[in-house]
């Protein structure tokens, strides 16, 4: 019989069948009629991961409930089991069928660790896994690039190691959130006694993900502003410029600046002074590094607001319509002949997006072009088919434009700039100021065929300014006066900032990066943005206008697990780096699993004592979060509780003022609006505790005209109603 091809999902399949001489749908698969296949071949497709690991009760009737007892639940590698995932069970029926009639196997899943999981475990549980198997590997679903992909067929072993990889990851991930999960849950509700239970879970990325944010979160709660003072100095010349001391920038008092002026015979108001050194050196800069994908989510959600996920989301559409390179890509490189591919389409590209054609380089530069350091994936890039940019939606243009500008930025000249440093001294002490002047765009020329951001975000704040010619040893009147400023907080966590934690855990900054070497990170390239969908979705982070903090729960979490390996992003980054041997064959999958397993037994010994010694802490979190929310104390004589804003889920969303003892029978409620006005937590304060508001606008009458009034409002504690007072 035929051969059977594998894709990923159905629009992979449409597009594969697109190159063959004649194919006809049916339903679950496509056939094919091509002279590549003298005997036929059909296409068929999964839906997401057509199978799963099975939960532990699969494992045993032990094993139902979740229980201390069991713990830990470690199942050999060949003894996972596997199950078909429900919601995709019919179309598993038909691919099932295919695989165990044909004769040979394609595998032409998306080409990286996630693609050959998806397609070996389906192997695994049809059980064609011995059947004759080839692998179609290609980073573009552009027509000759498929076409050349099916001619040169890969042996399946060429590229098995990733599945061995992903295959290690997967049942990690399932070791800890099996084991972990019931382990922090029960503990922990044994101690936190809500009304219901709430379910907690353990992630080998997730949790010391979650942990990151925790820290920055408690860096901010720590911080108090310090006032600092500091000496700034205005220069006369033909253009005025401003100076600052070169060495010590700042004083934590006024005295101790006063000190250091006296000592120094600075004075405050007009010294003389004069140019020690004037240096003006021309510098200049290639073209930025090419992206990978979370370089292009970091910078995507900086600029436009998106979210990981949501890039990732967009960089697939594109991907499935064959306008850029495979997303899920960890390398900033490409090839040699991918960049002759590249050069080849940069007038089409240029030309759709307006851009001139007037290219300054033709070399590859190694910066970008490096056969060495292209791995699995190359950088992101354009294909050679070219959208039509009109017609494409406003995000995929956005993210479009971002890959062809940083491909496109290859072919310009470097930007060059002269950058000036000023020494000017007053009494023997040293102060400076630095400048810039662009000389040449180069590259930069193309950031303005970007898609403007929405709302512009505001430019960071850095201080080019254009410093005057002079020459050295030339004086200058210097007023000099003092600055007050004050210490600012610890920088929210965004996604952005996440995704850069993630990638690199030890080092934040780029600069940093530059000079360290690089690590490994948390998580894959592929993985990162669900991550954190995880924890929004989970309750363990809120997002607000893309800033991230930590709920109740998320801290929860964090403290109970503060000092094990998952609260430590360094040393996952190590398991992750391990994991990254796999597929190259330097570590095997066997000696990680045993590593889970060392981890998972000390962690099941030590959390019940470790959540022990929290208990303090749990309830000051939870007093903690309380008070953030406590509008006032209950009015009701017995109650302790206190009076929060709710939000009730209805069917609309509702909201009211009631008392956080509700389930214990204390029924004070006030309305969240009335009479058609929203009442403010002042008016619900005075209400509580004088028994009556000041005069308030803007409620509206019943009858048909709806007027506008203004009245007083009185609360009757004993009857829990509020009325109207006109005076
Ligand atoms: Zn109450």
């Amino acid at each position: 019989m035929t051969t059977a091809i594998l894709a990923e999902k159905f629009s992979q399949a449409v597009t594969y069948s697109t190159i063959f001489e004649k194919s006809s749908k049916k339903k679950g698969y496509i056939e094919i009629q091509d002279k590549l296949f003298p005997d036929g071949a059909i296409i068929t497709w999964g839906v997401g991961h057509l199978i799963e690991l099975e939960m532990a009760r699969a494992y045993g009737k032990a094993y139902e409930r979740w229980s201390l007892s069991w713990l830990p639940l470690v199942p050999k590698a060949s003894d996972f089991k596997l199950k078909v995932s429900e919601k995709t069970s019919d179309q598993y029926k038909v691919v099932e069928s295919i695989l165990k009639k044909c004769n040979d196997i394609i595998i032409a899943t998306d080409a990286g660790r996630e693609g050959e999981l998806i397609a070996y475990s389906i192997l695994k549980m049809a059980n064609v896994a011995h059947k004759p198997i080839k692998r179609m590997w290609t980073n573009k679903l552009v027509e000759s690039d498929m076409k050349e992909a099916f001619q040169n067929l890969k042996n399946s072993e060429e590229t098995y190691g990733y599945y061995v990889e992903a295959e290690t990851r997967q049942f990690a991930d399932w070791l800890i959130g099996i084991n972990g999960s019931p382990l922090v849950s029960i503990l922990l509700n044994n101690h936190l006694k809500n009304d219901q239970f709430v379910p907690f879970s353990l992630g080998r990325v997730q949790t010391p993900t979650l942990y990151m944010i925790y820290e920055n979160d408690k860096r901010i709660e720590n911080f108090s502003p310090e006032t600092f003072y500091d000496i700034k100095g205005i220069c006369q010349s033909e253009k005025d410029f401003s100076v600052e001391l070169k060495e010590k920038k700042s004083f934590k008092s006024k005295e101790e600046l006063n000190t250091f002026m006296s000592e120094n015979k600075l004075k405050i108001g007009l010294n003389s002074g004069y140019v020690k050194e004037a240096n003006i050196q021309t510098k200049y800069q290639d073209a930025p590094e090419l992206y990978n994908l979370t370089n292009l989510q970091k910078e995507a959600s900086k600029k436009y607001g998106f979210t990981a996920n949501g890039v990732l989301d967009i960089l697939q559409s594109l991907y499935d319509a064959g306008f850029v390179t495979y997303p899920r890509t960890d390398c900033k490189y490409i090839g040699g002949e991918e960049f002759l591919a590249v050069f080849k389409q940069r007038e089409k590209v240029a030309m759709c997006m307006g851009i001139p054609n007037d290219w300054k380089n033709d070399q590859p530069n190694k910066m970008h072009v490096d056969d060495e350091k292209v791995e699995e994936h190359s950088a992101l890039m354009i294909t050679s088919k070219i959208p039509d940019y009109k017609t494409m939606n406003e995000e995929q243009r956005i993210i479009y434009s971002m890959v062809a500008v940083s491909n496109l930025k290859m072919f310009e000249s470097p930007y060059i700039f002269d950058s000036s440093e000023i020494l000017v001294s007053v009494e023997d002490v040293d102060f400076s100021a630095r400048g810039r002047v662009d000389r040449d765009l180069g590259w930069k020329r193309l950031d303005k065929y970007l898609i403007e951001p929405p709302t512009k975000k505001k430019a960071e704040k850095k201080e080019i300014s254009i410093l005057p010619n002079l020459e050295k040893g030339m004086s200058l009147k210097v007023t000099l006066s003092i600055h007050e400023g004050e210490t600012k907080a610890p920088q929210m966590m965004t996604e952005s900032r996440l995704l850069s934690l993630m990638e690199n855990p030890n080092v934040e900054s780029d600069e940093d990066r530059k000079i360290l070497k690089q690590t490994s990170g948390i998580g894959t390239v592929a993985t990162r943005a669900s991550i954190i969908e995880g924890l929004k979705s989970k309750e363990y982070i809120k997002d607000t206008k893309g800033k991230l903090t930590t709920t109740l729960k998320g801290k929860i979490l964090c403290e109970s697990i503060e000092g094990t390996l998952l609260s430590n992003a360094s040393m996952t980054a190590n398991w992750e780096k391990y994991l990254k041997e796999i597929h190259k064959g330097n570590a095997s999958q066997e000696i990680f699993l045993q590593k889970i397993e060392v981890f998972l037994n000390d962690l099941i010994k030590k959390l019940p004592q470790r959540i022990e010694d929290k208990k303090a802490i749990f309830s000051a979190l939870s007093e903690n979060e309380k008070n953030k929310n406590k509008i006032c104390d209950c009015p009701n004589g017995n109650c302790k509780g206190i009076i929060v804003l709710k939000q009730l889920d209805g069917g609309k969303k509702t909201k009211l003022y009631g008392c956080t003892e509700y389930k214990k029978g204390c029924k004070v409620i006030l309305p969240y609006e009335f009479s058609g006005k929203k009442l403010t937590e002042t008016n619900i304060k005075d209400l509580i505790s004088k028994g009556m508001t000041r005069k308030i606008k803007g409620f509206k009458s019943k009858n048909k005209e709806g007027k506008e009034f203004s009245a007083k409002l009185h609360f009757d504690k004993n009857t829990n109603k509020i009325s109207f007072v006109f005076e």
